[in-house]
């Protein structure tokens, strides 16, 4: 991003993150609804939520739910979210302890971030990472210690433990984890938990779970939570987000689960920047929870889609690989015959959304360093129409 002309009388702000420009979200979203594009760029519904959570939040405003709630949140919705974990995991959360609600779980990764790295701090994040990590690292003073994950010819992408081991060092504060993983789908399994738990024992590391797609996990699998590992639960900040579970992202709601000694200092971040998260959606989330169905059916839902969106592209050029879970696919273009050959990803990503009319996300934009896989990722949480219209558009390649 160009920096901003300073206005006279304007002294020069010496920027805390100088390489931080347009989110790529952003960027691709733009250039998606400049040329009418179909967006399947940043992660995000184009279907609206259950009328039924609209209803909820509706009662509670008309119930005057409209003023601060509890600093932590509101009681109701961190009872809720005790249960649906406790249910899912096997580890009972103390609600008045241990669950924090907060604005979405962007910011419950900066807050838990923020809460304990030191300056000169280690953190060890995986890449692809997520793009709010290391501007995250950067604002605590940390510094990002990046693990590339692995990947076999014709597989998927996965976590080297190893690698990950050899990043620890006696100042190593933080591990960043993200499953199911955003954006190449990749989602644990148990072994990876014992992998982690065994390279952090005897250590005083803590870990960061950002578990957002927690309930879009495909093919039968469990989501396997930090949470539910007795050994990692206890040195770890698990965050979801009810705006990816209930089709809700521009509701800003999530949650931090952690043991009452990490929550107390992740709260003392999360009042001075946050204070509070709007009361009548916890209202309405804590009431919309009380039945499981939503988030009981959501695996086999996103499972259609992008069963739907891979059968779609199987005869392209495209070649996909495995999505395990997300609602994200990433595919290789490399094959594709009427592609101009040896774009990049980003300028791939530019003529597709330009001249095929579907934006896609670069996967070098989940990396530090310019990396080039020959990889893009499509989000497939669209209209089964939006889809199809898509894939015809994709077909034609
Ligand atoms: N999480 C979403 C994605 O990965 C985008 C969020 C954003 O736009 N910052 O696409």
């Amino acid at each position: 991003m160009t920096a901003a002309a300073t206005a006279p009388g304007t002294p020069r702000l010496v920027s805390r993150l100088p390489r931080v420009g347009t989110t790529i979200f952003t960027t691709m979203s733009a250039l998606a609804a400049e040329h009418g594009a179909i967006n399947l760029g940043q992660g995000f519904p184009d279907f609206d939520c259950d009328p039924a959570l609209v209803a909820c939040v509706e009662r509670a405003m008309r119930a005057n739910h409209n003023q601060y709630p509890p600093m932590a949140g509101v009681p109701a919705l961190r009872d809720a979210v005790a249960a649906k974990i406790a249910l899912l995991h096997g580890r009972r959360y103390e609600p008045a302890s241990e669950i924090t609600i907060t604005a979405g779980g962007t910011q419950a990764i900066l807050t838990a971030i923020l809460a304990c790295v030191h300056p000169g701090d280690e953190v060890v994040v995986i890449e692809p990472a997520y793009d709010s990590y290391l501007p995250g690292i950067a604002l605590a003073g940390g510094v990002a210690v990046k693990v590339p994950m692995q990947r076999q010819p014709g597989a998927g992408f996965a976590i080297d433990w190893d690698a990950v081991g050899a990043a620890l060092t006696p100042r190593t504060r933080l591990v960043l984890v993200n499953s199911p993983h955003n954006p190449t789908g990749a989602s644990f399994e148990p072994a990876d938990l014992d992998r982690l738990a065994a390279l952090l024992r005897d250590t005083d590391i803590l870990v960061i779970g950002d578990e957002v797609y927690e309930h879009m996990v495909f093919d039968g699998r469990a989501h396997c939570s930090l949470a539910g590992h007795d050994e990692l639960a206890a040195r770890s900040f698990v965050l979801s987000s009810f705006g990816k579970t209930f089709h809700v992202t521009g509701w800003k709601v999530g949650y931090c689960a952690a043991p009452a000694a990490l929550t107390a200092e992740f709260r003392k971040v999360h009042q001075f920047n946050v204070f509070t998260v709007n009361t009548p959606m916890q209202h309405g989330l804590a009431s919309y929870l009380d039945d499981p169905t939503p988030w009981r059916e959501l695996p086999a839902f996103y499972q259609s889609k992008r069963d739907r969106f891979r059968a779609g592209l199987a005869g392209t050029g495209f070649r996909l690989l495995p999505s395990t879970g997300t609602y994200f696919q990433c595919a290789e273009y490399g094959g594709l015959s009427a592609a101009p050959a040896g774009l990049s990803e980003l300028d791939f990503c530019r003529w597709l959304t330009t001249q095929v009319g579907v934006a896609a996300i670069p996967l070098s934009s989940f990396y530090d360093a310019p990396v080039e896989n020959g990889i893009v990722r499509f989000c497939f949480a669209k209209r089964d129409d939006t889809l199809d219209s898509a894939i015809a558009r994709l077909a034609a390649l």
